[in-house]
């Protein structure tokens, strides 16, 4: 672990320090004085890291057997957590909410894309999940088995999820923009017994087939799955595989809402889910119960201050990315949250439609991504203030670096320069937030994701293993277990242990580069394989495109290295322009050479080594589902090579877009 010694000069530092930010907000009194986490929160952490932990095991569950072990790390790199106590998922998130009086109260407010809309209570959720539960068994689906999800966002995705929870069978969602060959692959990976899907869902204004997807993939091999179980949500001809294809509402009329969830190890399977494929292959994640739903329920809390009689939460995730299970499914429902849920697109029928939900369902606290907020930025900020936005008291970031104008625009624009706004950090593996700031204690600065929580060990290592300490750039690692951490990639042993805990054996290395600034606050770089060198420079992407999105005329932008002959590598820039300035300074007569004005911006904000070599102005970039940049694409067309694994993009054909300007670029 540890090297020992001394930083010696031996280490080029693993990223140089360029950006620096002092911006500081911090949360007002009056919100302070109410948070549910409070600064004695980290000092109680930090003396007592098990006992903290058994406490929030205890405060935010209710166990069908108590635990009496808190962590037993013998088995590292797999960690057991509570792992003599027993528990249902779907009991904590539904059914004892009920039992403590709250039915009545919301659980779900859906919106579909089309503008139908649907309330559900805790006490009707209870009903729906125990019905389904009830139809997964009488499918012969039981505890242990394989379920792949694969369903819009409507509350059947949730449902769904509870209802396999309630009885131990492990969930798989994928994503339903997903192709069948990618559903092939994990359902067989997974060796899925059912399928539960849809007739379609509702995308920018029709409605697009999910059905067809899954009746593909069963037809591409051999597969265990005897029965696949489909919602009708668009009422679309689907064909029929007689035997194997059951309704969901004719399966759910004939079951009874009376079902008893199945009480299962602290360490019993929850959930498989593939990550989002932006640095290679999927990884089948497999995240357990006990420790797991307690790391959500817990940030859910104090990340976002939720308090549950009166607060109206809305996480835009989709359930087949992980913030759609940790923050959509799992920890607000286990915290009894009223919460939207919405099917569609942010521009669907218009650009303003998120903020008109907002506004219709006085939201208080928004969790989106970066991807999201820079593309309202490029739509301008005349469409969300058409919007009553004043219910809004706290907001959320996650998925990558926010770019400290991106949250600036977020928190003046959407949040009117009043609410807090917590950049939360994690992963598919981590399970739940890792490292972000408290609300209401920590004084925010713009573009960093700041802390680790209480009862989180993070550091920064060099690449020799050791501390870089405050100012230092390096990797960022996690150096203690934590509940909700994955126990290992499905089927594939060898490569949890490559690839999580190979870097630094016996430590936790989570692939991104990281860096401390002077006041100690961690600042997150971007992925270790899309660090730079140029001229023996070492420079992060996200400190480049930070700097390009600083710029007046830029929404969005992705930095690559590009072999050079003389420099080793050079930096390659994509930006996405953002039309109302770009015509503003047209009209100023100074809008003529974007590309220079934009290379000179870089020189001028971080130094000239980190000045692209090439800018290319493009309308759209490389995407994940999840809205992430794919940037090992973009390495691919800049270095003029077939572009590789495209299968969990978005839209497939940015990237003909993409190389057809780069080959018309001078
Ligand atoms: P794959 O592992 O298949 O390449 P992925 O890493 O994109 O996919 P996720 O687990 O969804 O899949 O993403 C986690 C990653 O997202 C983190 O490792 C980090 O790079 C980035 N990330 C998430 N939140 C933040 C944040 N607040 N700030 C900076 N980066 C973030
Ligand atoms: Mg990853």
């Amino acid at each position: 672990m540890l090297l020992g010694g001394t930083v010696t000069d031996q280490h080029s530092p693993a990223l140089e320090n360029l950006l620096s930010e002092t911006r500081s907000f911090p949360p007002s009194a009056e919100f302070a004085a109410r948070a549910n986490a409070q600064p004695e929160l980290y000092e109680r952490a930090a003396a007592d890291r098990l006992g903290f932990w058994a406490d929030q095991a205890r405060n935010y569950l209710t166990w069908s057997k108590p635990f009496t072990e808190v962590l037993d790390f013998s088995g590292a790199p797999t960690a057991r957590w509570f792992a003599d106590g027993q528990l249902n998922a779907a009991y904590n998130a539904v059914d004892r909410h009920v039992e403590a009086g709250h039915g009545d109260r919301v659980a779900i407010l859906f919106e579909g894309e089309p503008g139908d809309t649907r309330s559900l209570t805790y006490a009707d959720l209870k009903d729906e999940v125990s019905r389904a539960a009830n139809a997964l068994g009488a499918l012969g689906v039981s505890t242990g088995d394989r379920v792949a999800i694969y369903l819009p966002m409507i509350p059947e995705a949730v449902i769904a999820m509870l209802a396999c929870a309630r009885i131990g069978a492990t969930h798989s969602v994928v994503f339903g923009g997903f192709s069948a060959e990618a559903l092939f692959s994990r359902i067989t990976d997974a060796d899925a017994k059912l399928v539960i899907t849809a007739d379609g869902g509702y995308r920018r204004g029709k409605p697009s087939a999910l059905k067809p997807a899954v009746d593909e993939a069963l037809t591409k091999g051999a597969t265990n799955v005897t029965n696949v179980l489909v919602v009708a949500r668009t009422e679309q001809d689907v064909a029929w595989t007689d035997g194997r294809d059951v309704w969901w509402h004719e399966a759910l009329a004939g079951a009874s809402t009376e079902h008893t969830p199945v009480p299962v190890d602290a360490e019993h399977p929850l959930f498989i889910l593939y990550t989002s494929g932006t640095t290679g292959k999927p990884k089948g994640i497999l995240h357990t119960t006990g420790g797991y739903l307690t790391q959500c329920a817990y940030t859910h809390s104090v990340v976002f201050d939720l308090k549950p009689e009166t607060d109206v939460y809305w996480c835009t995730a989709d359930v087949g990315w992980v913030t759609g299970h940790s923050y959509v499914t799992y920890g607000p429902l286990i915290n009894g949250a009223t919460q939207v849920l919405y099917e569609g697109t942010p521009d669907t029928p218009h650009k303003g439609r998120w903020w008109e939900i907002v506004a219709k369902y006085q939201v208080t606290i928004l969790y989106t991504a970066p991807t999201a907020i820079r593309t309202c930025m490029k739509w301008g900020e005349q469409v969300p203030a058409e919007f009553d936005l004043s219910s809004l008291r706290v907001l959320g970031s996650v998925g990558e670096p926010i770019n400290p104008e991106a949250w600036m625009w977020y928190r003046r624009v959407i949040g009117a320069d009043r609410t807090p706004i917590v950049d939360t950090w994690w992963q598919t593996e981590t399970g739940a937030i890792m490292i972000s700031p408290l609300p209401g204690v920590t004084a925010a600065r713009p573009g960093s994701a700041q802390t680790p929580l209480p009862g989180i060990s993070a550091d920064i290592w060099n690449d020799a293993g050791e501390p870089v300490g405050k100012g230092g750039g390096g990797y960022l690692v996690l150096d203690e277990p934590w509940p909700s951490m994955l126990r290992g990639i499905w089927g594939d042993p060898e490569r949890f242990k490559d690839t999580y805990w190979s870097r630094f054996p016996g430590t936790y290395f989570a692939g991104d580069g990281a860096k401390y600034d002077e006041d100690g606050n961690i600042w997150l770089l971007g992925r270790v394989d899309d660090v730079m060198n140029v001229s023996g420079h070492r420079l992060s992407t996200t400190e480049i495109e930070s700097a390009l999105v600083s710029h007046d005329w830029v929404a969005e932008a992705a930095v690559v290295g590009a072999s050079d002959d003389t420099t080793g590598q050079a930096v390659v820039a994509f930006v996405i322009l953002r039309g109302e300035a770009v015509e503003r300074a047209d009209e100023a007569g100074e809008g003529h050479d974007v590309v220079a004005e934009l290379r000179n911006h870089v020189a001028k904000e971080i130094g000239p080594i980190a000045k692209p070599r090439s800018i290319l102005v493009v309308a759209e970039l490389p995407k994940t589902r999840s809205g992430k940049i794919m940037r090992r694409l973009l390495r691919d067309v800049a270095e003029h090579r077939p572009v590789g694994d495209v299968t969990t993009l978005a839209d497939t054909s940015v990237m003909d877009l993409i190389s057809s300007g780069l080959n018309a670029a001078p």
